[in-house]
């Protein structure tokens, strides 16, 4: 809460290098503090009615499937696990309930860090939060992926989607609607088989954003983030996750397994997706909410 008037204060010490007039500078400043928090309260109780007008106004929406022994995961991991550490009364005569739980990174609603497939990008702990909260879009290509599997989202919906919305906004998060999270947790219709290990990958048949696309984003815009409704951004059948690799190689992180996209209007709102904050990690769980006016 500094005003303008410490503000310069601050700026003219930070810029002084005689010791003498720095010593003068501080003792005004010092003095200033006091004085102001003689006002202190009745600037709380503003910049308490500022914060709530500066909060966006809507309903919030979350957009994060829950974690259960149905979560979807990419074949080669194992699911979400939950063990009971106790549940029930205590000998002291209160209620108690803790479990352990264990999960691979990348399963559920989760985050995919730009070190997972970018040497020297952020880990999931390293992201900045302005890449995860802001202004949100949607680009719903339903109706073509629904009709196709392995539909990849094109430089031609995007260029769709801003004829009638205007240029993607700078430092938008932008969320891809496939339609496929209608499909939720059903393994096969979501992403096109239910076996598990490594052969069934090849039998991944899903939407996801294409290389050419991802390419123009990094190119042309400048988004903070994207996410989509599908278990990855490279479409099922990709092999070498081109569309991972451009993105994350800008330190642009990726929300996959999104959920309830059909719930949000195709611009307009606000997007907070806030992982777990794993040091270190190359993604983790994530809740993920818009709030729409
Ligand atoms: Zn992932």
């Amino acid at each position: 809460m500094l005003k303008g008037g410490h503000l310069t204060l601050v700026y003219a010490l930070n810029s002084s290098t005689n010791p003498a007039i720095r010593f003068r500078i501080m003792k005004t400043l010092a003095l200033s503090l006091v004085i102001s928090t003689g006002i202190g309260l009745a600037g709380v109780a503003v910049a308490a009615e500022r914060a709530a007008a500066a909060f966006p106004a809507g309903a919030i929406v979350d957009l994060t499937h829950a974690y259960d022994t149905d979560t979807v995961y990419w074949p080669t991991a194992s699911g979400f696990e939950m063990t009971s550490d106790f549940k029930g009364m205590t000998d002291g005569g209160w209620y108690y309930e803790a479990n352990t739980i264990v999960t691979a990174e990348h399963g559920g609603t989760h985050l995919d860090a730009p070190i997972h497939f970018a040497a020297n990008r952020h880990h999931a702990d390293e992201i900045p939060l302005e890449r995860l909260i802001g202004p949100g879009v949607l680009i719903d290509v339903s109706r073509q992926a629904l009709s196709d599997r392995d539909y990849r989202v094109s430089v031609a919906d995007f260029e769709a989607w801003e004829s009638n919305h205007g240029r993607l906004p700078d430092g938008g998060i932008v969320l891809l609607r496939t339609g496929f999270g209608q499909f939720w947790p059903d393994r096969k219709r979501y992403m096109g088989t239910d076996d598990r290990g490594p052969d069934a990958v090849r039998d991944l048949h899903f939407p996801g954003l294409h290389a050419d696309a991802a390419r123009w984003l990094v190119e042309n815009r400048r988004i903070h983030a994207i996410g989509l409704d599908t278990p990855s951004i490279d479409y099922g059948q990709s092999a070498d996750f081109q569309s991972h690799r451009i993105l994350f190689a800008e330190n642009i992180p990726a929300f996959e397994n999104v959920a309830h996209l059909d719930r949000l209007p195709e611009t307009g709102f606000h997007v907070i997706a806030l992982p777990m904050k794993i040091r270190g990690g190359s993604g983790g769980p994530l809740r993920i909410v818009a709030i729409v006016p």
